[in-house]
């Protein structure tokens, strides 16, 4: 099956409101008439209303790097999916690795956030990954089951069909060290049968499985153009247009 590759760019806590609109100025111009793959950006929800408001029209999507689970209440800091919703916001990362070791996102918060999203209409991007000690271990495989049997608790086919899901090895963000794309595939493969064991084998036929961690303009055509993996999520290397035009148009 062919599947449209997703090439998202997570922009952590950097720019001000004005670096990210110089940013998208830059960026639609030397993307413009892209339609093989679909283009998002992720910056911290202060920067939303602006990045929407610059890539309105065009032919990228922007998303919220982090939602809360309720939909409204006593939630200090932050962020509510009606709350990106208003201001046209379309999708969300969740259970990003950094949200996971700084945040104590847990699979269980990593699952009430996912129900929300898809409740509420917003595209989720669940984000997996092992840490170099359970790779060295011998544990990738048992760990990004955990994680997307936590994930996926209590989620049904019917609902499923928008999921996206992002497997990051926590060794590889930040870093400058990427998985090869054999042990991406690997690990896709194995993502792609326990999301065919849970929601069945069309859903996860279907399903667009991303690889990130330390995706660069030089590796990017060597990892998304394997046919088990469905596009990037890229960090670091989506701080810059030219950067993340060439991962883009990879
Ligand atoms: C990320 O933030 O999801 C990521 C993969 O970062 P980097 O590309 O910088 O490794």
């Amino acid at each position: 099956m062919s599947r449209k590759a997703f090439i998202a760019a997570n922009w952590k806590m950097y720019k001000t409101p004005g670096q990210a609109k110089a940013f998208v100025d830059a960026f639609l111009p030397l993307v413009a008439g892209h339609d093989r793959d679909e283009i998002a950006l992720f910056p911290s929800p202060v920067l939303l209303p602006t990045v929407i408001e610059a890539a309105r029209g065009s032919n990228v999507s922007v998303g919220a790097q982090n939602i809360h689970f309720a939909e409204e209440g006593a939630y200090t800091g932050e962020t509510s999916v009606g709350q990106l919703l208003a201001v046209g916001g379309t999708h969300t990362l969740i259970g990003h690795s950094e949200r996971r070791q700084y945040f104590a996102e847990t699979d269980a918060i990593v699952n009430k956030k996912l129900h929300t999203a898809l409740k509420h209409g917003v595209i989720p991007v669940v984000c997996i990954g092992e840490v170099l000690a359970e790779r060295e271990a011998g544990k990738t495989e048992e760990v990004l089951k955990t994680q997307i049997a936590g994930a996926f608790a209590g989620i049904t086919a019917e609902a499923a069909a928008p999921i996206f899901i992002a497997y990051e090895p926590v060794w590889a963000i930040g870093t400058g060290r990427t998985a090869t794309p054999e042990m991406a595939v690997e690990a896709h493969i194995i993502i792609r049968a326990e999301v065919a064991k849970l929601l069945g084998a069309k859903v996860a036929a279907a399903m667009r499985i991303l690889y990130g961690g330390s995706v660069k303009p030089d590796n990017a055509t060597a990892l998304i153009s394997e046919e088990e993996i469905d596009g990037a999520l890229v960090g670091g290397a989506s701080l810059k247009p030219d950067s993340f035009t060439a991962i883009v148009k990879y």
